[in-house]
């Protein structure tokens, strides 16, 4: 799982570590968005929420997040981009893991200063039907009341997964590569390598 504030990379970083990891990388602010976009119920229940820079509230998050677990590209292993967000989503993660004799290997936390956070949200730009468009959420005063939110409600995971002995944490001020390479070796990967064969193969 990767931790980080908003504008720390996390989706660029699980686009990339996915791949290396040959698993899916679920991203919920991804999943709100396709919502978002499609008019769907959970859309309109989440866009309110996200336009104020809000978390969506655990319930709907976590029941969208099971439903999203239980598909079949996810059995083999998964990497989730922000989510959980609050400490209630993290145990009821580790709840409904655990029935499943299943939880969570790493959890990976980019750090990155705020300033150059608030730098890299306000020019942060998304392609949507071939034009460079700034999120509704990446405007500055949302962007600061997001980093408020990450402070209040997300920043208690480091040192609840510090707890359960999953955390690392890697400097995220770099290139993409540089972050990428930083993020590999923590869980024990080199760029380029394959996955180490289990026991029996
Ligand atoms: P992100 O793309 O991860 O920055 O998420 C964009 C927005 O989606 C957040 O500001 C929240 O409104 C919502 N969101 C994404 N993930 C969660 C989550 N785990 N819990 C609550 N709200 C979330």
């Amino acid at each position: 799982m990767l931790l980080g504030p908003p504008g720390a990379g996390k989706g660029t970083q699980a686009q990339v570590i996915a791949s290396h990891l040959s698993a899916p990388a679920i991203s919920t602010g991804d999943i709100f968005r396709a919502n978002v976009s499609g008019r769907t119920e959970l859309g309109t229940k989440a866009k309110a929420y996200m336009d104020a820079g809000d978390l969506v509230p655990d319930e709907i998050t976590v029941a969208m997040v099971k439903d999203r677990l239980a598909e079949p590209d996810a059995k083999a292993g998964f990497l989730l981009d922000g989510f959980p967000r609050t400490i209630a989503q993290a145990e009821q993660l580790r709840d409904s893991l655990a029935e499943l004799g299943n939880g969570l290997d790493c959890v990976l936390e980019l750090v990155v200063d705020e300033d150059e956070l608030v730098r890299r949200l306000s020019s942060r730009r998304m392609l949507v039907d071939g034009e460079w468009v700034q999120r509704d959420d990446d405007k500055p005063e949302t962007v600061r009341h997001r980093l408020h939110v990450y402070r209040e409600q997300t920043a208690p995971l480091s040192g609840f997964y510090e707890g359960e002995g999953l955390l690392a944490r890697i400097d995220a001020i770099g290139s993409v590569e540089e972050v990428t390479a930083r993020a590999l070796e923590a869980l024990g990967r080199t760029p380029g390598s394959v996955p180490a064969p289990q026991d029996g193969e």
